[in-house]
């Protein structure tokens, strides 16, 4: 007789070795924790946004201003056009994001909601797995529009298998929520 998980001889009648059966009794668990104590979204934040796509805006209007001194007008405006698509389009996308996109913190696990259309995705990790939470602020464009990224860790090495929610506003707040409304006990 063969475990059913990982495929280890078993000694006793059974379908798990005893690892096994401790990890499927864990994840039953986990599926029974239903009941939300917090729930952080992504935010749109339209002047933040357009400052984050400054490279398409200065680029545009060099376009352009160069278009209409060498006397090609229709170039110009079209390659204005162009370039203002390209901005509505990108805030289209984070407006999309923003709406689609969520961390819930629950009794015993945290899970990442992301329902983009044709790449949604659930990732889960359980407490017992996480190493750390932080909030992470790259650049100060993003320290003065009060935004930034919810980072959890997971303990185990190797490539990063943990949740990362971007563009949450007011992370240092939700941080403290956290810590105030989410069972979480990162060991040192
Ligand atoms: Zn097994």
């Amino acid at each position: 007789m063969e475990c059913r998980r990982c495929g280890a001889v078993l000694r006793k009648e059974g379908d798990f070795c005893p690892k096994c059966y401790k990890e499927v009794l864990e994840e039953e668990e986990l599926k029974k924790d239903v009941v939300p104590l917090l729930t952080v979204k992504r935010k749109y934040k339209p002047g933040f946004h357009v400052r984050q796509r400054w490279d398409v805006i200065v680029i545009t209007i060099l376009t352009v201003l160069s278009c209409i001194t060498a006397g090609h007008i229709f170039v110009g405006i079209l390659s204005g056009i162009v370039g203002f698509a390209i901005l509505l389009a990108y805030m289209a996308f984070q407006k999309m994001l923003a709406a689609k996109e969520k961390v819930v913190f629950y009794e015993k696990k945290v899970v990442k909601y992301s329902k983009v259309p044709f790449f949604g995705s659930t990732k889960e990790v359980a407490y017992k797995d996480i190493k750390d939470i932080t909030y992470y602020q790259q650049t100060w464009r993003q320290k003065r529009a009060n935004m930034g990224d919810i980072v959890v860790y997971v303990k185990y090495t190797g490539y990063f298998g943990g949740i990362k929610l971007d563009n949450v506003e007011n992370g240092t707040e939700v941080i403290q929520e956290i810590i105030e409304k989410v069972p979480i006990r990162v060991e040192e």
